[in-house]
């Protein structure tokens, strides 16, 4: 046996997965086909990610947190539906606690890499594609773009939403291609955020305010595709001008901002449900488990707590000196993952069905809901103890 787990794909989930089992005496192979200065150094992609305390916990427990140079307060957040001034807020814990915080998602990859760069017993194969899989009774067997064939006991997929070794392994996924895409970016603005969060289902759109530091925000805007590509193609100074327009001037004039000048990102929408999350030898983590949609921000948190699962699982055997990939430990990953991801894959889709409908009784609905919503203390302390809980 070559390794005792191969993971495939270097994003946040493999990283995280990575360095999870640091300390277990395991012998890993993590492959990425993005070259290694990519990983070292990964690029501004102007996703925002949105982190629970939960994920806080877990990246602190990794050693991540207390490398992440730039962290924004959540404060509380606001929904808004269509022109109605009716907002459902969701406001701070008892003790004026952030119901979060926002981290760029190129610093989570950056310092999840420097947390396992150097691991003892992780071999690092960058600017290395799969090339096929196979699983059998004893062991998972891959073959590289760089014509090496290797072997491991445990295989996990963690190579995105359209995961290729998903496909090898013939698990077949659920895939829903919304025809929308998000435009993100990062904006200045004259008026003040108060470090919240807005989402906002407008008629045709919706759009997400997202409060950064210095007095900045990353709006998220969703649209039809085609609208999308017109806007991303816009001058700086246009964009600002049509983001202030779509945002009904809540933040004030904004301009477009950013780490690189000019820097906006397309993120076409596809979810996926994979129909399982383990198969023999194998297991699926992150993206390519479950690709939620963006709206409720749970996709990372959702990836981060699911690794944290698998690497329970195979720790434990290996400490009792049992097999990493038996099919017991799968199982219990995949039963624990699929029950924690189901309600919040549902409850998302049902959310987006219900707020991208644009017919009068959905609109209905959907006001109707936000009302009862802010007349539900327990619904709202709900949801802010599922975002708090650790
Ligand atoms: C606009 C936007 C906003 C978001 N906001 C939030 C948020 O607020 N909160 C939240 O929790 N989540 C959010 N998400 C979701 C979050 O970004 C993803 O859940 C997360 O990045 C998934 O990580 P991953 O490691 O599973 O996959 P990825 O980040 O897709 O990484 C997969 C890796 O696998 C590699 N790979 C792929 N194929 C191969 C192959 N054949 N061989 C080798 N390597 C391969 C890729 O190069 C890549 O490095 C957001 C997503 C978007 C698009």
């Amino acid at each position: 046996m070559d390794y005792d787990v191969i993971i495939v794909g270097g994003g946040p989930a493999g990283l995280a997965f990575a360095r999870s089992l640091n300390d277990q005496g395991l012998e890993t192979l993590l492959v990425e086909r993005q070259p290694y200065a990519a990983l070292a150094d990964p690029a501004y992609d102007g996703r925002e990610i949105a982190l629970t305390h939960g994920s806080r916990a877990i990246l602190e427990r990794l050693g991540a947190w207390e490398r992440l140079p730039e962290i924004a307060p959540l404060q509380a957040a606001r929904v808004r539906n269509g022109r109605s001034a009716f907002a459902l807020d969701f406001e701070p814990g008892p003790a004026g606690e952030a119901l979060g915080w926002l981290v760029p998602n190129h610093h989570i990859r950056r310092a999840l890499f420097e947390t396992v760069a150097g691991q003892p017993g992780l071999r690092l194969a960058c600017g290395t594609s799969l090339a096929s899989a196979r699983t059998g009774r004893r062991f998972a067997e891959v073959a590289l773009s760089t014509g090496e064939t290797v072997r491991g006991r445990l295989l996990v997929a963690a190579d995105s939403r359209m995961s290729p070794l998903r496909d090898q392994l013939g698990i077949a996924a659920e895939v829903n291609r919304l025809g929308r895409s998000m435009l993100v970016c990062r904006v200045a603005h004259s008026k003040w955020h108060e470090q919240v969060a807005t989402e906002w289902f407008g008629h045709g759109q919706t759009i997400a305010l997202l409060p950064l530091n210095n007095g900045m925000s990353s709006v998220v805007l969703t649209l039809p595709e085609r609208e999308i590509e017109q806007l991303a193609a816009l001058p700086d100074a246009a964009l600002g001008a049509e983001l202030t327009r779509r945002s009904a001037n809540l933040l004030g004039t904004m301009e477009v901002a950013g780490e690189v000048a000019g820097s906006r990102h397309v993120y076409p929408l596809v979810t996926t449900w994979a129909k399982h999350f383990g198969a023999r030898r194998a297991a699926l983590i992150g993206d390519a488990a479950v690709g939620m949609h963006p709206v409720t921000a749970h996709g990372f948190n959702l990836g981060l707590s699911g690794q944290a699962l698998l690497a329970a699982v195979v720790g434990e055997a290996a400490r009792r000196g049992r097999d990493p990939g038996g099919e017991r430990g799968i199982r219990a990953y995949e039963e624990a993952h699929r029950a924690a991801a189901r309600p919040l894959w549902l409850g998302t889709n049902l959310l987006v069905r219900l707020y991208t409908d644009e017919r009068p009784l959905a609109r209905a609905v959907r006001h109707a809901g936000l009302r009862l919503g802010a007349r539900l203390p327990l619904f709202r302390s709900g949801v802010r103890g599922m975002l708090m809980a650790r």
